[in-house]
């Protein structure tokens, strides 16, 4: 016998404002792209059940367990420093929380599943192509090790989506994370002066995520401390994630809403690919910034709940502060290990930012760069071979004293990382109907730092007529 999900939701128990109820809006023909049959065990849910045709029908939004609690969160925020009043779900719909053997809670959430009351002019649907990119960038994270949102499932919808004035086959996809809460929500209450909805979003997300922390100021740092090292990261895979709005930033700590973002080819810390990011605000290279900022939106929704303004003020100034060192201290551990250190300490800095110069002025790539120098072939990537070399011995020197630099990059250094133009491609063929290359790619990123020969021509950098220098939102 096989089982569906059981639903458990806390969401769902919190004041009628936090959401709304809403039922996804049913499809015509829903079809398995994908089911992640590995996430599904860890979550206590069986493959099977989601596999058959109830599975199927849950996963497109066409029935429902019964103890599903389907709702749209409520939400706002800054989106490219813009403030919003309400956003919400507007194409996203909680199914509910399942608790897994082990104890630990996640949601359960179908993006694509047809308007809310939050969807504006939205049609509330998603297309092929973006359900696809989330799913092999999240679970690619997944196996990188770096906290994340996951991909339990994609399913076609057999109806079309139009954008940008084409037609476009629909899908869905089921979203696993620790939980959906954002900065954005803490916004959405803290704009309206709604200071009891404010305390009970607090308290939680302290019961959800950080049990340590005893007080809005606890959590304040706890969260900021998670942030700088997601972030430091990122910058560990020359991932960008492109729309780093306030209601893009989970307040779990993992990486949530993979729209337009993109891991680097070539290396320059300038680089931007989201067609919409006009001015270059969520480049590459000021993502620590920015995350800064979006910490202290978040700490001044929380300015209500810290006694008198102005040590309240005082403290939670105090708290958004320590990113900056917490976030180069993880840099520094994280780009260190890449270049084989254990233990880096703040004279290796000038030593890693001098490879990263030559790199950027050498337009060497950046996976195949780090990645090769646990090969030995990393010079290979500079457009001027010598410009290498005179890091080269440097770095040698300083290697000297380290026990294991191989080992140690080997673990830090991927060897294949999702690259644009063949995400790209993937996308290209499922549209045709060919889902081949989505499921091989899936297969080579779930094993990053493993040197597999059959998927060797995943390595390799975009030819100039295959680089994918634009991406586009999850709309
Ligand atoms: P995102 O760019 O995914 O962070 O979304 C920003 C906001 O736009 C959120 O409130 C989404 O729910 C909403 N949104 C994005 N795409 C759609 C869509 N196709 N239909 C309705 N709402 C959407
Ligand atoms: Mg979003």
């Amino acid at each position: 016998m096989t089982q569906p999900p059981v639903f458990d939701t806390s969401y769902a128990r919190l004041p009628d404002r936090f959401f709304a109820r809403q039922d996804p809006v049913p499809v015509r023909a829903p079809a398995l792209i994908a089911l992640n049959r590995d996430l599904a065990v860890r979550l206590g849910l069986d493959p099977d059940w989601l596999a058959g045709p109830d599975g199927v029908a849950m996963l497109a939004g066409n029935t429902m367990p019964a103890s599903a609690t389907p709702l749209a969160m409520a939400y706002a925020g800054h989106q490219f420093g813009g403030w919003s009043h309400s956003l919400g779900d507007g194409r996203a719909i909680l199914l509910g929380e399942v608790v897994t053997p082990d104890g630990a809670r996640f949601d359960l959430q179908l993006k694509g599943a047809g308007q809310t009351p939050f969807s504006r002019r939205g049609d509330g649907r998603a297309w092929l192509g973006p359900v696809l990119r989330e799913y092999l960038v999240s679970e690619a994270f997944a196996a990188l090790d770096i906290p994340t949102t996951r991909a339990l499932a994609a399913v076609s919808t057999g109806e079309v989506v139009v954008r940008e004035a084409s037609g476009r086959p629909g899908a869905i996809l089921t979203r696993v994370a620790s939980s959906h809460i954002r900065v954005g929500t803490f916004q959405y209450f803290a704009a309206r002066d709604d200071v009891p909805a404010l305390e009970t979003l607090c308290k939680h997300l302290i019961d959800r995520h950080y049990p340590q922390s005893e007080t809005p100021l606890d959590l304040l740092r706890a969260v900021v401390a998670r942030q700088a090292d997601l972030i430091a990261q990122w910058m560990a895979v020359g991932f960008i994630h492109g729309v780093m709005n306030t209601d893009n930033m989970a307040l779990s700590g993992e990486t949530i809403d993979f729209g337009p973002c993109a891991f680097m080819d070539v290396y320059h810390p300038n680089t931007v690919f989201s067609s919409i990011d006009q001015y270059g605000r969520y480049a590459y290279a000021n993502q620590p910034q920015i995350a800064a900022w979006n910490l202290a939106q978040f700490a001044s929704c929380l300015l209500p709940l810290m006694g008198p303004e102005g040590p309240a003020i005082e403290a939670a100034t105090e708290a958004v502060h320590g990113f900056a060192p917490q976030f180069q201290a993880a840099w520094l551990r994280r780009f260190g290990a890449k270049i084989g250190l254990a233990r880096a300490d703040e004279d290796d800095r000038a030593l890693i930012e001098d490879l990263l110069s030559r790199m950027a002025t050498e337009r060497a790539d950046f996976t195949r760069t780090f990645r090769g120098l646990v090969t030995g072939r990393a010079r290979n990537e500079f457009i001027d071979p010598a410009a290498f070399d005179g890091w080269e011995a440097r770095w040698q020197a300083r290697l000297a004293a380290e026990a294991a630099p191989q080992a140690v990059m080997a673990r830090a250094n991927p060897v294949r990382i999702p690259r644009n133009h063949r995400i790209e491609a993937a996308i290209v063929a499922a549209v045709e109907d060919d889902f081949a290359p989505f499921h091989r790619l899936g297969a080579a990123l779930a094993r990053p730092f493993d040197p597999a020969p059959e998927f060797s021509d995943l390595e390799a950098a975009p030819r100039p007529e295959e680089r994918v220098e634009r991406t586009f939102c999850g709309t």
